[in-house]
């Protein structure tokens, strides 16, 4: 079997990961995995049977009862099944969002889904999106890319994109205030953290239009892999 290439984008939240994984895995015919996705998935179904990220019992007693599949539509977007239930369009909320960031700080929840990814990656060249898969879940990434910006300018960023979709509700500094509790959560955890590996390449996309941020990291891609 051909050797599969594994490019690792890790980064904050709103740094831009999913838009700069998604084009690059396009542009490589890749897969994209977008494990934050993962990561709601789990912190949606302990939601339905009212399990809080505290109660380490709880969440031991129930996880083995999870069944996690990753589908791909026709254009590429990554599908989460639960249970054998598309539960995609759950996931996106600010509820999850938070329950997603207190779910992954357990140890239990991160072995568990330690072998999902790296199944993937075994099985598949990938563009990985997250918080530690140049750290823990690809420590031998063929690419690894820390993607930062300012915290203002992700939650700018992340605001334009839910207005977009029609929440006119939720003010900028909510949206400010929600990220920056997010990432000192993630980057303060006791269990993969947060954090650049040694061997990332970091891009602070800043000032940078999205094209630019794209073009900036197939650079890096093609380089690294010597393309
Ligand atoms: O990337 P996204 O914002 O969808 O991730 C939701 C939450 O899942 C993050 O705030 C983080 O706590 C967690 N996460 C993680 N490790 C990953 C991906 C996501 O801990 N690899």
């Amino acid at each position: 079997m051909n050797k599969q290439v594994s490019i690792a984008i890790d980064g904050p939240a709103g740094a831009g990961k999913s838009t700069m994984a998604k084009a690059v895995a396009r542009e490589m015919g890749y897969y994209y995995v977008d494990t934050g996705a993962i990561y709601r998935t789990v912190a949606y179904f302990f939601s339905i049977y009212g399990v809080s990220p505290k109660d380490v019992d709880g969440i031991t007693r129930l996880i083995d009862e999870i069944s996690l599949e990753i589908r791909y539509a026709e254009d590429g977007a990554q599908h989460m099944i639960l249970n054998g239930q598309d539960v995609t369009g759950e996931l996106r909320t600010p509820e999850i969002s938070d329950l997603a960031s207190k779910f992954s700080a357990q140890k239990v929840v991160r072995d568990f889904l330690l072998d999902t990814q790296q199944d993937l990656a075994r099985k598949h060249s990938v563009v990985m999106d997250g918080r530690d898969i140049g750290t823990v879940v690809l420590p031998n990434a063929d690419v690894k890319i820390f993607l930062t910006a300012s915290p203002e300018v992700r939650a700018k960023r992340r605001w334009e994109e839910m207005r977009q979709k029609g929440d006119q509700k939720t003010t900028y500094n909510a949206v400010l205030a929600d990220m920056k509790e997010r990432d000192q959560r993630d980057a303060n955890r006791a269990v993969a953290p947060l954090k650049c590996a040694p061997d990332a390449v970091k891009l602070d996309t800043s000032g940078f239009s999205i094209e630019e941020s794209i073009q900036a990291i197939e650079e890096i891609v093609r380089k690294k892999l010597g393309q």
